[in-house]
């Protein structure tokens, strides 16, 4: 596979180059120079079989040629070993759970394929990684529980101090092993500030520092497995086109879809699902592109206002609006749309949605209402409803039950560094004393 940057102005590279330099040097992210589509009877061959089969077939088409058979077919199969299913609430939607993975999230998916490649190609080059990301809560956690285990990296995740769940912080700093969870006495943004300092840093440089954040092509492709899958389990050729229902924040997700349309899947259009935080609706309808500040919401993983993965999804569509517009709908959904989705869905289907696939669903049912959609429509559900228990029980009076790993989360020991103050000095001279 050959990629090159949304900004044109970086060399063209491999997938394994772009997997190990996460942004292209240009500032851009990767982009494939092609997507090749998969042989529809091969495609339709594979109906029935488990996701972690289809994902060595989707994931050998694009990359293959870049491993050995049998490398990329063990890590594949150890990324994808959760399911995915699907699961009718009625009007012809169905939900795809895509929260049966380590952190109750979809974010798994690809923080799992990315760790393993990563691991995989830092032992044949030789030498070590140290993963360090800021996190505000979910991304954190995928790439720590992703990369648990994973030999010859370390993992350092700085998350702001009080300011995630305690459920959150379990997810990240009871793991241990190669995995340092860091508190830091300020906001995100802070975290965010001394990462971004200690990856300009030469000082650093015998670390090996990466991010393996959401922009990492290696976590991109793997997304579009599910897309495949869960059109090969509605049932493949004859279920004619369907519509995938996508809650967005960054929008990669809704890219992965894109590019699981040009491997072949008849996807006859995206419903893309966002909060308050409307960007890519915005968009849509205003043909202008309109940055701004993120407003907190519910489904707080979406709460973006500056998508970064937009320049892939209007690269992918020529830069061309009429394009866009014919292939995706755009639905921002209120908070009140989002809590009445939450209480209807359970009162009718009897199915619990957590406040993130709640978007994906209430703009399902606006694409029926207000569009005229009529074909079936798969509506992804991002996180599992336990991971929000609060929403849940101030709408359907109750606490959902956690998964269960999960469900003895409280009385993990949380092995967290305090760092003392925001300094960057201080922070790089305890990086250096930590990770030596
Ligand atoms: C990250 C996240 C999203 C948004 O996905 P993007 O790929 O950023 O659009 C939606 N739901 C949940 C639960 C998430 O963690």
């Amino acid at each position: 596979m050959i990629l090159v940057s949304t900004r044109h102005a970086a060399p063209p590279v491999t997938f394994r180059e772009a997997l190990l330099g996460g942004l292209a040097p240009d500032g851009g992210l990767y982009l494939p120079t092609s997507i090749p589509p998969i042989d529809r009877q091969a495609m339709v061959s594979w109906r029935g079989l488990p996701i972690g089969d289809v994902a060595v077939r989707v994931l050998s088409h694009l990359v293959g040629d870049e491993f050995d058979r049998g490398t990329l077919e063990r890590l594949t199969r150890e990324a994808f070993d959760f399911p995915a299913p699907t699961v009718p609430i009625g009007n012809d939607i169905s939900v795809l759970e895509l929260f049966h993975g380590p952190t109750l999230a979809f974010k798994d998916f690809g923080a799992r394929f990315l760790a393993r490649v990563f691991g995989s190609l830092l032992a044949e080059r030789g030498g070590r990684a140290t993963i360090l990301v800021a996190t505000s809560g979910d991304t954190g956690s995928a790439v720590a529980q992703g990369f648990h285990g994973v030999p010859r990296v370390r993992v350092v995740v700085l998350y702001p101090a009080g300011r995630i769940s305690p459920f959150q912080e379990a997810q990240m700093a009871t793991l241990g092993g190669n995995v340092t969870a860091v508190r830091v006495p300020g906001t995100f943004d802070d975290c965010q500030r001394l990462v971004k300092e200690a990856f300009l840093d030469e000082s650093l440089a015998g670390l090996g520092l990466s991010s393996a954040n959401s922009i990492n092509i290696g976590r991109l492709l793997p997304q579009a497995v599910y897309y495949v899958a869960s059109w090969l389990a509605a049932g493949g050729d004859e279920a004619g086109d369907v519509v995938f229902a996508v809650p967005s924040g960054n929008l990669g997700n809704l890219t992965a879809g894109v590019i699981a349309q040009r491997l072949g899947v008849p996807v006859g259009r995206f419903v893309a699902a966002t909060n308050l935080n409307a960007v890519l609706p915005d968009y849509l309808r205003t043909g202008t592109y309109r940055a701004r500040a993120a407003h907190p919401t519910l489904s707080n993983a979406m709460d973006v206002g500056d998508p970064s993965n937009f320049p892939r999804l209007a690269q992918i569509h020529a830069e061309a609006l009429d394009a866009l517009r014919s292939n995706i709908v755009g639905f921002a959904i209120s908070e009140d749309e989002t809590r009445r989705t939450i209480r209807e869905t359970y009162r009718q289907a009897g199915y619990l949605l957590d406040p993130h696939s709640a978007v994906g669903v209430a703009a399902a049912g606006r694409a029926r209402a207000e569009v005229g959609e009529h074909r079936p429509i798969i509506a992804l559900a991002t996180a599992h409803p336990a991971k929000f228990g609060d929403v849940i029980r101030e709408e359907l009076g109750f606490d959902p039950q956690l998964p269960e790993p999960w469900r003895n989360w409280r009385t993990r020991e949380v092995r967290a560094l305090n760092l003392s103050d925001l300094n960057y000095e201080s922070f790089r001279i305890w990086l250096l004393e930590a990770m030596r």
